[in-house]
């Protein structure tokens, strides 16, 4: 029997404030435990908790992005549930259908014949929890830092978009660039403010139903989502075929052994008896906010992705080469685009030896004395043949090194390429003749020697002639 995966995805991102979400310490990663931490986020009795203005404007913004309705009145609750972690008892989240601040919405990934549109339930605000440590001794330690963190969480809908591993992986890409592109969070998976749990279910195909799902935990890396959601849906059909049951679990990735292990069982969905947080006003947003949100909005990774391959034709994977955590490098492309030149070169330079000279610098673009002016120029020489790729590369990197302009470094150092060909033959001629015995080898079926006379020819020209003019003059002249 052939079967379909569904896959339901929960992700989590802390968002990028200065405080945290209810009060005034400090939101970073890292440092001393429990240093950032003060009544209010450790739950103390009679502390207040105030709205952090900021996080709320990122969940907007998300959710406008994310194409969803917005609640114009949004209230929070509390999820009561008791664990360690959870300094009051209660965790301030929000529920019901159309009570998260965006709902009902979609993002776009691609797909093989173009757009694929992967539906969003709900994009809601709400805070996150302490973090449990493993002490010396067989001992367990809270640290409150993470306490009350802004945390974002987007959820999409019933019944799932996401049938692959592949899919899984491209929604979480453009979701996880998306947020990053909008300021709204860092996306670094390593240090937990990205965290993604796919819910897995395996049915018949033709089927209706959707069958039993399990929640997949400890994904460390947007490999191990596809992986693990690959061999949970691997382990679901053969438990079927085998004619075993499966059970409504969350089970655990273990990323040594490549398998997911049962972590526990969930009998039936857990009761966090939600009521409306008494401590914090709804959240009430007018027409004009959320429409000058909406003005604002930058240009997202997907649409990005569109145009600079349907209008600027690069491939895709140039695209994404450009589309990378770092908005300003899509920005530096598109603004040495608007100056001219072709994008496709543009790409090549800024990809190639410009990206590698940063690396290794450990600069950002900007902060290079290389301004996309200055690629615009290299490229404009190399466009119009005054240089050969050869000599684009030494000026590139004097460019880089002293912030001087490529076209004036060549007037400076006259390495104006040698296109003259009579000037061109003559070189090849005095080569031939310097050589006798690779022309005489070249003459008795060793055409590769070629390459040996054409390296002659760049050798008296400085490395200045065309190199495709001289490998044309040379095999007219060798042949003659
Ligand atoms: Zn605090």
């Amino acid at each position: 029997m052939r079967y379909v995966t569904s896959v339901g995805m929960e992700v989590h991102a802390e968002l990028l404030t200065k405080t945290k979400m209810f009060c005034r310490c400090p939101n970073a990663f890292g440092g001393e435990v429990n240093t950032r931490v003060c009544p209010v986020c450790l739950g103390l009795p009679g502390s207040l908790p105030v709205i952090n203005r900021q996080a709320v404007e990122h969940v907007v913004r998300t959710a406008l992005a994310l194409n969803c309705q917005i609640a114009m009145w949004s209230v929070f609750h509390r999820k009561n549930y008791f664990y360690p972690d959870l300094p009051k008892g209660y965790q301030i989240s929000q529920y019901g259908e159309t009570n998260p601040i965006g709902y009902h919405g979609w993002i776009e990934i691609p797909s093989e014949d173009g757009e694929n549109k992967v539906s969003i339930q709900r994009v809601h605000l709400e805070e996150d929890t302490g973090k449990l440590m493993h002490l010396p001794g067989g001992k367990a330690g809270v640290d409150f830092n993470r306490a009350g963190v802004p945390l974002m969480e987007i959820v999409t809908a019933f019944p799932p978009d996401i049938h692959t591993p592949d899919e899984a992986r491209e929604y979480l890409h453009y979701l996880r660039l998306t947020l990053i592109h909008l300021g709204a969070s860092d996306g670094k998976m390593e240090q937990g403010s990205f965290r993604c749990e796919p819910n897995i279910s395996v049915a018949p195909e033709g089927s209706d139903k959707l069958g039993t799902k399990t929640e997949l935990k400890n994904l460390g890396s947007f490999k191990a989502v596809s992986i693990g959601i690959q061999h949970e849906a691997e382990r679901m059909i053969s438990t079927i075929d085998n004619g075993g049951e499966l059970h409504q679990e969350t089970r655990g990735w273990d990323e040594g052994r490549q398998i997911s292990y049962p972590m526990r069982k969930k009998e039936r969905e857990h009761d966090y008896r939600y009521f409306p947080d008494p401590d914090l006003p709804p959240m009430v947003f007018d027409e004009e906010y959320i429409e000058g949100l909406r003005a604002a909005l930058p240009e997202l990774p997907l649409q990005r992705r569109k145009r600079y391959i349907r209008q600027l034709g690069l491939s895709a994977y140039d695209a994404s080469l450009l589309i990378t955590d770092d908005p300003g490098w899509a920005e530096y492309f598109d603004e040495a685009v608007s100056l001219g030149g072709s994008p496709k070169l543009i790409c090549n330079w800024m990809n190639g030896d410009f990206l590698a000279m940063l690396n290794e610098e450990g600069l950002p673009a900007r902060e290079s004395s290389v301004s996309p002016a200055h690629i615009v120029d290299l490229v404009a020489l190399l466009e119009s043949n005054r240089i050969n790729g050869k000599q684009a590369k030494e000026i590139f990197e004097q460019s880089f090194k002293t912030g001087e302009k490529p076209s004036d470094i060549v007037k400076r150092e006259g390495l104006e390429q040698l296109t003259d060909e009579s000037e061109i033959r003559k070189a090849v001629k005095e080569a031939m003749n310097q050589n006798p015995d690779a022309v005489q080898k070249y003459k008795e079926g060793k055409t590769n020697i070629q390459g040996f006379l054409i390296g002659q020819v760049m050798k008296k020209t400085q490395g200045k002639a065309n190199p495709e003019i001289v490998s044309r003059v040379m095999t007219e002249e060798l042949e003659r």
